[in-house]
């Protein structure tokens, strides 16, 4: 598979996984056409993106055209922002993550962590690297430290160059792609602790992985520095659906808020005539701000399921990805 062009900064791909067995067994039918590497079309209609992957794109091809341009951008002093947006159970994690400590089957960010050890191995000896991450979630609109248990209500703050940041929230200094897995599982296994139910729980809160990235030359001290946000959102399905009442209905409208704000600025910055982008409609998109549009990577994964009983959700999943 080629490169995906690399002039816009923004890129809405689209992935659509295999049925799942349980869908077989319904007798579930499969509703996706692939068209070129481009378009998808469901019920006679056509959906085109930047890029269309078929089920059976390998998770090393998802990575190689999507997220590997982008590390050596960071790399190269630019910020950057990879999601995954999806009703439950679409694929999201698995293309976020994957199957962590599996070469076939790791999703981008462990194949991130490596290939951003591999680029430094392979640079100048005169660059000193610092490269930190951070896990946290947004749920409710309140931001939680997946490293520490303890900070369960972290805001939004600027520094001195007017920069998102989120007070004090855990850094941890990494140096190899191992101590980066080390992280991402300490910060899973907090997710597990502070939940009954994690796969309700993942669902309705959006996961946020960063990695910051410093680089100083030893002789003209020269820095440069980048970031990285992964995110893999909360499911996008509508409440209805589910016919929620009270809390989860409460969490379902918070979803909706966040996932609408979110759309509301990405949109602004692909129409790119907009003087005014709405980033403080959400926490997730103030965090964000630094990191989305103007010269930063922004790449939105549409994680859609092929099957005939999701056929309403996908379709607005993949009206979402059009705009
Ligand atoms: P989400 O995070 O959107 O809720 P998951 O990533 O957990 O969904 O995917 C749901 C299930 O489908 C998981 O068991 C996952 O392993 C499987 N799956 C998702 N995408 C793919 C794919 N492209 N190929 C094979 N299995 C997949
Ligand atoms: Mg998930």
């Amino acid at each position: 598979m080629a490169d995906v062009v690399s002039e816009c900064n923004i890129k809405v791909l689209c992935r659509f996984r295999p049925l799942n067995q349980s869908e077989i067994i319904r007798g579930d039918q499969f509703i996706a056409k692939f068209q070129g590497d481009d378009t998808v079309i469901i019920g006679g209609k056509s959906y085109v993106f930047d890029r269309v992957f078929p089920t059976n794109t390998t998770q090393e091809q998802v990575y190689n055209t999507s997220a590997k341009q982008i590390v050596k951008d960071v790399l190269g002093g630019y910020n950057g922002t990879i999601f995954a947006y999806g009703q439950t159970s679409s694929g999201k994690t698995h293309t976020m993550e994957g199957k962590l400590h599996d070469p076939h089957q790791m999703g981008i960010i462990p194949r991130i962590a490596e290939d951003i050890f591999n680029h430094i191995f392979a640079m100048d000896e005169n660059l000193e690297f610092h490269i930190k991450v951070s896990y946290f979630e947004i749920y409710m609109d309140k931001i939680r430290d997946l490293l520490d248990v303890t900070k369960t209500n972290l805001s939004v703050h600027e520094d001195k160059n007017r920069v998102p940041y989120v007070k004090g929230c855990t850094e941890r200094f990494v140096s190899s792609p191992d101590e980066v897995m080390d992280v991402i599982d300490e910060g899973k296994a907090n997710r597990h602790v502070a939940v009954t139910n994690m796969n309700e729980h993942s669902s309705r809160s959006h996961s946020i992985f960063l990695i910051n990235i410093k680089q100083e030359h030893v002789e003209t001290e020269q820095k440069l520095c980048g970031k990285l946000y992964l995110v893999d959102l909360a499911g996008s399905e509508k409440v209805s659906k589910t016919g929620a009442a009270g809390s989860v209905l409460d969490e379902a409208k918070n979803i909706n808020k966040s996932l609408s704000a979110l759309g509301n600025v990405i949109s602004a910055l692909a129409e790119g005539t907009k003087t005014h982008v709405p980033y403080r409609d959400s926490k997730m998109t103030r965090i964000l701000q630094d990191s989305l549009g103007g010269n930063c990577r922004t790449t939105m994964f549409i994680c859609c399921s092929p099957s005939s009983y999701n056929d309403t959700e996908t379709k607005s999943t993949l009206m979402f990805g059009q705009r």
